[in-house]
């Protein structure tokens, strides 16, 4: 079976370390349901929620306004549990918590799943970074600056369909001083919850690749949460990669939340960014447990039928390994210290 790595999924908010490793009847993911889908490697999010204000449905489309700022202390101490629960996980041989692209291949040769720590909203991190360096040393090797609220690292992308990223101001100098410690930490960072000035002053400020871990193409359904082209061709020109979400209002040209949404729509993104920045830049970063998905897909055990759809599209069995595997390695490997 094609091992797939994911980019992107908010399973450690769904559910409890017992119920993820041994199924449970309900969300995306779980350890049963990505070895049924070939999900041996997958970017796991600690996220902090707050609460959201309501969906504002307009005529063509809908805004999600923005929640506040979280106060200080709530995600440092909510992130310390989830982050726990993956580390139960380990504790229970569900997965292994991965720091090096040599942990991931281990991995994959004992047919473990490999899990890489991700913060979504780096509000568990203080400004002055102190607290980065020790999420560093317990495994932490990716992160978003912010989940779209704000927080002292700058502004995220407001949710607006149909709307351009372009919905505020950026990163703070502090958020351009993460950026740079992760860079000589070997920590990625994340693009996908920026706007498009954060987006920018991400570019101009790292050193690494640039990536997006789970958004798609705004030629195709104008989100805010998508990327343009001129975004999609900076990280081309940076050898990054884009991890196309498997999220039906992202994927929808009319922006719906809708699981009827083919497998053809989740493709026709795919095709897009290789199209446009190379097969080698475009990737997988499903959202699992955090949006409504296609049911065409349905949960991780879903994959192999999506990656079928890509076959079916033209694309060749080495082209599909890149997009399933291949591809978030190689940018793993140019990001990560080791
Ligand atoms: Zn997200």
């Amino acid at each position: 079976m094609q091992p797939v790595f994911d980019g992107h999924n908010d399973a450690l908010l769904r559910a409890g370390a017992e119920a993820i490793a041994a199924g449970r009847p309900d969300g995306h993911l779980d350890i049963p349901r990505a070895r049924a889908g070939g999900l041996a490697g997958g970017i796991f999010a600690v996220f902090t929620p707050s609460e959201e204000p309501e969906l504002i449905e307009r005529e063509d489309g809908w805004e999600s306004p923005l929640p506040p700022a979280l106060a200080p202390g709530v995600a440092a101490e909510y992130a310390l549990r989830a982050a726990g629960r993956l580390f139960r996980l380990q504790e229970l041989g569900a997965l292994r918590v991965v720091r090096s692209v040599a942990e991931l291949d281990r991995c994959l040769d004992d047919g473990v799943l490999g899990a890489v720590l991700h913060l979504e909203g780096a509000e568990a991190i203080d400004p002055e970074l102190e607290a980065l360096e020790l999420w560093h040393a317990a495994g932490l090797r990716s992160l978003g600056p912010v989940w779209s609220r704000p927080n002292a690292f700058g502004h995220g992308v407001a949710g607006r369909f149909p709307g351009t990223p372009d919905t505020g101001a950026g990163l703070t100098d502090a958020g351009r001083a993460l950026v740079r410690r992760c860079n000589e930490l070997g920590v990625l960072v994340d693009a996908s919850h920026l706007n498009l000035t954060g987006f920018w002053d991400l570019a101009a400020t790292t050193e690494a690749p640039l990536v997006a871990t789970h958004s798609c193409a705004y030629a195709l359904a104008p989100a805010s949460r998508n990327l343009t082209d001129e975004q999609l061709d900076a990280i081309g020109a940076s050898s990054g990669l884009v991890g196309i979400a498997f999220v039906a209002p992202f994927l929808r040209a009319d922006g719906r939340d809708d699981p009827d949404t083919p497998l053809a729509a989740v493709v026709a993104h795919v095709r897009h960014v290789a199209e446009r920045i190379g097969v080698e830049r475009v990737a997988l970063g499903s959202d699992f447990d955090g949006a409504t998905i296609p049911a065409a897909i349905g949960d991780a055990g879903g994959l192999p039928r999506l990656l079928d759809a890509l076959r079916d599209d033209g694309f060749s069995a080495d082209e599909v390994g890149q997009i399933a595997w291949g591809n978030w390695r190689r940018v793993l490997a140019a990001t990560w210290r080791s």
